[in-house]
C-alpha cells in the first residue's frame, strides 16, 4: 500500500510535498513524491490523505499501561500519598485485570498515533496485550522491595524471558527496571542493572522525580523514610542526588533516566556523558506536584531526550502530541525539528530501538501516521500544532492498518467495558480497605 498526503515528514531527511510512503508489511519499502511512487509501484493501492501530514508513529518512552483502567480510582494526590494509592490498587489487580488495563492503554495509545512505547511491565500481560493491538517497544519488567538474591525468583514469577535472545525477539524488547532509589536497595539496583547488561537489554529507573526522593538521599529525612526502610534493603543516605548515587553504584552507563526534574547541573553532565538519555514527563510532574523538568538546561548539556506521558493515573490522556506542547510551554526556544525528533527518532534512540522505528526510511518498520493539519507550507509546525488523537486519521504499525478514517480497526467497546469492570473492582477494594 501507498500512504499519501500533502506532505511526508520522514524525520531523517527533508519533508516531501505531495509525498507517499510505500509499505510492504512489515517494513517501509520506499519513500518519495506520490507521482514517482505510483509509477514505480503501479500495482499497489493508494490511501490518500488530503490536508494531512504523514509522519512516523510516535514514541511514548515512559508509560504504565497497566494503570489505565484504575487511573480515576487512584485519583490525584501529592506524590508520596499518590504512590501509596497506586500500590494499594495494584495489589487487587490480577493478571486478567492487568491484561484488560494494558489493552485499553494500548488502544488509547494507538488511537493517538503512538506505535512504540517504553512501558513499565509487571508480567507478560503488557507486551502481549500491546502487541495484539499493534503497539510495540520496550517493556521494562519492574522490580522493587526485594533483596538482590530474590531477583531470579521474582523475574521467574513475572515470566521474564529466560535468555537474552528471547528478550529481544521480534518487535518487542523485554527490558528491566529497578523502580527508584527509595524503593530498590543498592544491591537490587546493581543486580538488575547487571542482568540487563548481560542480556543486552535496556535498563530504566525513575530518577530525581520528587523533593521527597531528594531529601531521603541527601539527609535520610522526609516523607519517604519509612517507605525506604520497608522496601530499599541496605539503603543508606548517600548525601548526593539520585543520578550521582546510581553513578556511584556503577549503574548509570546506558541507563534510561525517567523524570530528572530535580537533577543538578553536575548530574545533567553525568546524564549527557553516561546515560542513554532522559525521558521527560512534564504533565505528570505538574499533576503530582513535582515541579518541571529543566528542559533548557538538559538541552544545553547535550542530554539525549525522550518524552513520556507516564501513566493515565498521573495525566489527562496518553496523547504524546499534548505532551510535546507541554514541553514547549516549558522551553519556548526548542526548535520544532528537535521537538519532532524527541517524539520520534531521538525517543527511539533513548529506548535503543532507533534502527527499527522512529523515521520513515526504507527497511524500518512501517509505523506510519496521517494527521489532519489542513493546507500548510510548514508541515513540521502544523503537525506539532494540530496533532492530537482527534486529528490522527490513519495509523499503520508494522504495515498493518490500526486506525482508519480516525477509528480503530478493532472493536473498541468490549475493550472499554472490560477496562471499566477493572475500575469498579479496584474502587470497591479501595473503599473496603
Ligand atoms: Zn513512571
Amino acid at each position: 500500500m501507498l500512504i499519501a498526503g500533502d506532505w511526508v515528514v520522514p524525520v531523517l531527511g527533508e519533508p516531501i510535498r505531495d509525498g507517499a510512503v510505500v509499505v510492504r508489511a512489515p517494513v517501509i519499502a520506499d519513500v518519495g513524491p506520490l507521482e514517482a511512487m505510483r509509477e514505480r509501484y503501479p500495482s499497489l493501492p493508494v490511501r490518500e490523505h488530503p490536508g494531512c501530514v504523514i509522519a512516523p508513529g510516535l514514541v511514548n518512552a515512559h508509560t504504565h499501561l497497566a494503570l489505565t483502567s484504575v487511573a480515576r480510582v487512584v485519583g490525584r494526590a501529592p506524590f508520596p500519598e499518590w504512590l501509596g494509592r497506586v500500590a494499594a490498587v495494584m495489589r487487587v489487580m490480577d493478571a486478567d485485570d492487568i491484561a484488560a488495563s494494558c489493552t485499553h492503554g494500548a488502544l488509547l495509545s494507538i488511537r493517538a498515533g503512538v506505535t512504540t512505547v517504553g512501558d513499565v511491565a509487571y508480567g507478560p500481560e503488557a507486551p502481549a496485550a500491546a502487541a495484539d493491538l499493534g503497539l510495540d517497544g520496550v517493556f521494562f519488567f519492574e522490580v522493587l522491595g526485594i533483596e538482590a538474591e530474590e531477583l531470579p525468583q521474582r523475574l521467574a514469577e513475572m515470566e521474564y524471558p529466560q535468555d537474552g535472545e528471547s528478550c529481544r525477539a521480534g518487535r518487542t524488547v523485554c527490558g528491566l527496571t529497578a523502580h527508584a532509589p527509595y524503593s530498590s536497595g543498592p544491591g537490587l539496583i546493581q543486580a538488575a542493572y547487571g542482568l540487563a547488561q548481560q542480556r543486552g537489554v535496556p535498563f530504566a529507573m525513575h530518577l530525581a522525580e520528587s523533593d521527597a526522593e531528594i531529601r531521603l538521599l541527601d539527609s535520610g529525612s522526609g516523607p519517604f523514610v519509612s517507605l525506604a526502610a520497608r522496601l530499599a534493603h541496605g539503603f543508606a543516605p548517600p548525601a548526593c542526588g539520585p543520578v550521582e548515587y546510581v553513578h556511584r553504584l556503577g549503574a548509570l552507563r546506558g541507563v534510561i533516566a525517567v523524570h530528572c526534574t530535580k537533577a543538578t547541573e553536575r548530574e545533567m553532565s553525568l546524564l549527557a556523558r553516561e546515560a542513554a538519555g532522559a525521558v521527560l514527563c512534564p504533565r505528570s510532574n505538574r499533576i503530582l506536584g513535582n515541579g518541571a523538568p529543566p528542559v533548557r538546561e538538559l538541552r544545553a548539556r547535550g542530554v539525549r531526550l525522550a518524552l513520556g506521558t507516564d501513566s493515565l493515573a498521573s495525566n489527562d490522556d496518553l496523547d504524546l502530541f499534548e505532551e510535546a506542547r507541554a514541553l514547549r510551554r516549558l522551553d519556548a526556544t526548542i526548535e520544532p525539528q528537535r521537538l519532532l525528533s524527541i517524539l520520534t527518532i531521538e525517543g527511539a534512540s533513548v529506548l535503543g530501538v532507533e534502527d527499527r522505528v522512529g523515521a520513515l526510511t526504507p527497511g524500518r518498520y512501517a509505523d506510519v501516521i496521517a494527521v489532519q493539519t489542513g493546507p500548510t507550507d510548514d508541515p513540521v509546525g502544523a503537525l506539532l500544532e494540530h496533532g492530537r488523537a482527534a486529528t490522527v486519521r490513519t495509523v499503520v504499525s508494522a504495515g498493518v492498518l490500526r486506525v482508519a478514517d480516525g477509528k480503530p480497526t478493532v472493536l473498541s467497546r468490549p475493550i472499554e467495558h472490560a477496562s471499566a469492570r477493572v475500575a469498579e473492582k479496584a474502587a470497591r477494594a479501595l473503599e473496603s480497605a
